[in-house]
């Protein structure tokens, strides 16, 4: 894991550098720490749909990412970035359906709908009680029981997709 958050600060290190020489501002931001809420970020940026964990769920990876931010300056940004999450949208009612990762916390810390605890970020997850889930259990039980941990993307999906049609008639 330790590797995968050098690479990931590595990555974003690069990144910022390359458009720097470009002449734009640009600020990276390692995974293990951030002024946002990456999985919200990857949202944004069309590349992910955040699960009912917290973390985000892609096609390729399901939800086993590390995620880093470069924040830049470049006005016209949003020209070049493609938001269409159209194809994995689904996700999003199949996590409204599931929410096994909320039955199987085992210290009750991912919360039914997005709260703001500070009172201005809304966050999935009460990370007190997260924390005591890593003191008590040793936790990442969120990750080992989510569907897209260990099963087959395209599977998942068309087995969803069959039933809600189905559900619908
Ligand atoms: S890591 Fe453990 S305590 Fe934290 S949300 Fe996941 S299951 Fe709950
Ligand atoms: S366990 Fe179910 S509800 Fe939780 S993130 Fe995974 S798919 Fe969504």
């Amino acid at each position: 894991m330790a590797k995968v958050y050098g690479q990931t600060g590595n990555i974003a290190n690069k990144v910022a550098e390359f458009l720097q020489k470009k002449g734009f501002g640009a600020s990276p931001n390692h995974s293990m720490d951030g002024q946002l809420d990456y999985s919200m970020a990857a949202e944004w940026a069309g590349i992910a749909i955040i699960g009912r964990h917290s973390m985000v769920i892609t096609k390729k990876h399901g939800h086993c990412h590390r995620l880093s931010v470069v924040y830049t300056n470049i006005e016209n940004l949003d020209e070049f970035i493609n938001r269409n999450t159209e194809d994995i949208r689904w996700i999003r009612e199949f996590c409204k359906k599931c929410g096994k990762c909320i039955r199987k916390c085992p210290s009750g810390a991912i919360l039914q709908e997005p709260v703001a605890l500070d009172g201005i970020n809304p966050t999935r997850i009460d990370y007190e009680k997260c924390c005591e889930g890593f003191i008590n259990y040793g936790c990442g039980i969120c990750i080992k029981v989510c569907p897209f941990t260990t099963g087959n993307y395209e599977k998942i999906k068309e087995a969803f997709l069959k039933t809600n049609k189905k559900t619908k008639k």
